[in-house]
């Protein structure tokens, strides 16, 4: 069976030692993960999630009366965190997550990148989503990169044209590197070639499969006090109890199939790389 969160990785490691754009990305702090996607579903072959955020200013929500504008009542004072993750006594800042087996079967044939690639072959679709996943990781500061402006203000959105066209740019930089194609042909199958050549794919995951390691919302204790024009009714929040930190232990191996995937039974530790 193929280990394609493993093989990502490999591949990205590989990436961030010839795209001097990307030499910056520690893959020891990016965790590769997989989460599930049905090749038939909507939805996106891969995302990129920063947990390395600081902590959220303090915060409350709070209801106001639709005729006098006042404060009629108000949440505890909370803040936002991100989840603690360390792979043995390494941090994790980021991690990347591919849905498979969706991922497999993303074509050029298929998308608007197509006009960037005339004449590539189809899977450099694939090599674009990882290139855009390292990508969104911000070289100066914890965060999701933020993309300039032409007038040097910053856009809301973390896309734009500019981030596509840098992507394009980063792949052909890449593959003009000669790179060893044992480090990237497995990205030639698609999920059916996959399981004719590999018997099977599996890949890394959390351990509460589908769930995985997200921003939390922590109530404050103590309380700040309230500031002086916000007296009104404090109702407590409702915060569900959930990990907010993880160890390699939280890593399990799933193998994917078209429409399902299961646990593998650990045979031994596995090295979560
Ligand atoms: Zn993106």
């Amino acid at each position: 069976m193929i280990n394609y969160t493993e093989r990502i990785s490999s591949l990205m490691e590989d990436i961030v030692a010839r795209v001097p754009k990307l030499s910056f990305i520690d893959m020891s702090r990016v965790l590769v993960f997989a989460r599930a996607g049905r090749t038939d579903a909507e939805g996106a072959y891969a995302t990129c999630h920063c947990v390395c955020l600081p902590a959220s200013e303090p915060g409350y929500y709070f209801w106001r009366d639709r005729t006098t504008g006042k404060l009629t009542r108000r949440s505890e004072w909370f803040v936002t965190k991100s989840p603690e993750i360390r792979i043995g006594t390494q941090q994790i800042d980021y991690m990347i997550s591919f849905a498979l087996p969706r991922f497999c079967d993303q074509m050029l044939s298929r998308s608007r990148k197509q006009v960037h690639y005339q004449g590539q072959p189809n899977w450099i679709a694939k090599l674009d989503t990882i290139v855009h996943e390292l990508y969104h990781i911000d070289p100066e500061r914890p965060g999701i990169r933020r993309m300039e402006r032409a007038d040097g203000t910053y856009s809301a959105n973390c896309h734009g044209q500019r981030f596509f066209t840098d992507v394009v740019e980063m792949v052909q930089q890449y593959v003009a590197t000669n790179p060893d194609p044992a480090v990237y042909d497995f990205l030639e199958h698609d999920y059916e070639a996959i399981q004719a050549r590999f018997g099977g794919m599996v890949g890394t995951t959390f351990r509460g499969f589908p769930s995985y390691p997200q921003r939390y919302t922590e109530v404050l204790t103590p309380q700040p006090d309230s500031p002086p024009d916000v007296e009104c009714r404090v109702e407590p929040l409702k915060v569900a109890r959930i990990e907010t930190a993880f160890t390699e232990d939280d890593l399990v191996m799933r193998e994917f199939m078209p429409t399902t995937s299961r646990q593998l039974v650990r045979k031994g530790r596995f090295c979560a790389a």
